[in-house]
């Protein structure tokens, strides 16, 4: 097996993988980096966000004022003292892209320009039209470019972490291009893996998303936090799930139900205000879990919309005007003609709710540190607990470079404790390579398989759609936890058909179904045992809040084809107690 040595591997080129590398780089010229990607980084999710990035800047608006909105917006599972540091840093880290060319909208008067966005009660999102990943996610890979000590390996798919003395090492991962396995040793590692929503069939999510790095550092020991927090963006296309970003309302957009009403003011997000004047943080500006549930219960009152693509309620951008939805809508326009044959200058357009983002990952301090000792994660694999119950809008783009960079600098400070390499280690992380190498051609050469990898994806995907949706209840989540278990031994049986080695696609998506399993059991058990509704997640059996038995967080560990072991970890509260989310207009 090909050994690559290097300083700080990174799986993920991401917006908070690259953000890391850059950090790193910077930090430390002499340091050698591996950029490893299953896609070319282009292609990760980030460069699919639209709405923008959440960051204080106009005279109105205050540092206090975000942190109230996250922390508000998060049902009080947040951490606070992270919320602190993120909200600090969000405008510097988005000056940061300005300078290194991000072509954010402007005023007229050239200073930066920002829009409303859900939850959020002053404008502080910056944005690129509707594609503000792309924008930032090119911002950063030029970057990256200058810097001759980050070596990327585009089309490698990581498979395993080494660890050894209790500390990550390293990880195995194959060439997609020609099927080989390679061993990176590494001081230290950053997982930036990305999120996990395509275990629901129904998501905005890219096909990439299924929870690679979150199920790696699983296997190897850490905790995934909060797992049963998934949240659904209200607006998603009836067909193909395709996101209309959030600022379709925040440049103004309304929600109507079949009867043109806009239904939001009849559940606590009132009072109704006049077209084309959003009102900051309620209608249609209210946070994502609230703006979806209410989707649900209009489906349940039979006041949605019958369509060919099922049932939705209309998103109206009509009274924008062309000449504004051409500026900062384009995308949207252009996504909705494409896929529906509407035109949102001229019709309204058929929305329903649908899987986005995951707040809960792979558990980390502040520091973008896990438990296990030279693992570090950032982005949406990650739970440094920025989200708590429900994440605002906006707020994830950020989070990819505040943390992104802590990662890197916690990175450095674990390398210069290191003790000094010795001849066992070397044999001891090579032996768990060659585990790793095992695992696989155990899997790939397997002739007897019985189960199919599609067959068994689906399943998943039912029971997830089914059981774990916006409403959710004991039977359902039990069903869910039972078959869950049930297709992870299943998954034991299942087939490779493809015995190729060149870009194996059939080998790939059966790893991927096999992390999106692990993150799908981590996600059911913690959705089960949390007997209360917060958030984005939300029960039918217990729809209050309960802070004395549940504001902590959920820690779900492995522990390998038994049942997971359930933990929590006490809530970070620094200067917001509890209290009640308002979004009628009543709070200014
Ligand atoms: C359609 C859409 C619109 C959005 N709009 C917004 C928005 O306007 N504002 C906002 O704040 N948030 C938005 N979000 C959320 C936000 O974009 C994501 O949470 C964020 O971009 C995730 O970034 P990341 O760096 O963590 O991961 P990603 O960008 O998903 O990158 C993951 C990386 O990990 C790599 N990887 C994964 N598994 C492996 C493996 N096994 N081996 C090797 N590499 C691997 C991938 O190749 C990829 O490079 C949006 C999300 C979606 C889906």
């Amino acid at each position: 097996m090909e050994l690559i040595n290097t300083d700080v591997a990174i799986i993920g080129a991401g917006g908070a993988g690259l953000r890391a590398a850059i950090a790193l780089a910077e930090a430390d010229p002499t340091l050698r980096i591996a950029l490893i990607s299953k896609v070319y980084p282009m292609r990760s999710h980030t460069c699919a966000a639209e709405g923008g990035a959440a960051g204080v800047i106009k005279s109105d608006d205050s540092l206090d004022m975000h942190f109230d909105d996250t922390v508000g917006g998060g049902d009080w599972l947040s951490d606070q003292d992270c919320v602190e540091y993120f909200v600090k840093e969000a405008p510097k880290e988005l000056t940061q892209l300005e300078h290194w060319g991000c072509p954010w909208n402007r005023e007229t008067d050239g200073s930066v320009a920002v829009r409303p966005f859900g939850g959020m009660q002053k404008q502080r999102t910056w944005f690129a039209a509707d594609k503000s990943g792309f924008h930032i996610l090119h911002t950063l890979f030029q970057t990256t470019l200058q810097y001759p000590s980050i070596t990327r390996f585009d089309e490698y798919y990581a498979l395993d972490l080494l660890v050894d003395e209790g500390r990550c090492q390293g990880l195995t991962a194959m060439e997609m291009r020609s099927g080989m396995i390679k061993q990176f040793n590494a001081k230290a590692v950053i997982i930036a893996g990305g999120g996990a929503g395509r275990i629901f069939p129904f998501t905005t999510n890219g096909a990439i998303k299924t929870g690679d790095g979150m199920a790696m550092a699983y296997r190897a020991g850490v905790p995934l936090k909060d797992m049963e927090f998934v949240q659904y963006h209200p607006t998603g296309l009836p067909n193909t799930g395709s996101l209309l970003t959030e600022a379709c309302r925040g440049e103004g957009g309304v929600l109507v139900n079949k009867d043109g009403r806009r239904y939001l003011q009849d559940y606590g997000m009132g009072p109704e205000t006049p077209l084309g004047k959003p009102q900051l943080k309620t209608m249609e500006l209210g946070p994502r879990d609230r703006v979806s549930q209410a989707y649900w219960h209009e489906l349940q009152k039979g006041n949605t919309v019958s369509t060919q693509w099922g049932e939705c309620v209309m998103l109206d951008m009509r009274h924008l005007g062309e000449k504004c939805i051409n500026e900062r809508l384009p995308l949207v326009r252009e996504l909705a003609i494409a896929y529906l044959g509407v035109d949102i200058v001229k019709d309204p357009v058929p929305i329903r709710p649908v899987v986005h983002y995951m707040m809960g990952g792979i558990s980390t301090d502040m520091q973008a540190a896990t438990p296990l000792p030279g693992l570090f994660a950032a982005g949406e694999c990650a739970c440094v607990s920025l989200n708590g119950a429900n994440r605002l809008g906006s707020n994830s783009l950020v989070e990819l470079l505040v943390f992104g960079k802590s990662a890197a600098l916690s990175a450095i400070k674990h390398i210069q404790a290191l003790p000094a390499a010795n001849v066992a280690n070397a044999a001891a992380l090579a032996a768990r390579a060659g585990e790793s190498q095992a695992r696989i051609r155990a899997l790939f050469s397997r002739t007897d398989g019985t189960e199919s990898m599609s067959g068994l994806r689906k399943e998943m995907m039912d029971t997830m759609e089914k059981n774990v949706g916006i409403y959710r209840n004991e039977a359902g989540l039990q069903e869910a936890v039972d078959k869950i278990a049930a297709l992870r031994l299943r998954y034991q049986n299942v087939v490779v058909n493809d015995k190729s080695n060149v870009f194996n696609t059939d080998l790939f998506q059966v790893l991927e179904l096999g992390c999106m399993l692990d993150c799908a059991e981590a996600l059911t058990v913690g959705a089960l045992a949390r007997k209360e509704s917060r958030g984005a997640h939300q029960r039918l059996d217990f729809v209050q809040r309960d802070d004395a038995s549940y504001m902590r967080h959920s820690m779900v560990y492995y522990q390998g084809l038994n049942a997971p072991r359930l933990d929590y970890l006490d809530v970070v509260i620094t200067k917001s107690p509890p209290g009640v989310r308002d979004y009628s207009g009543d709070h200014k």
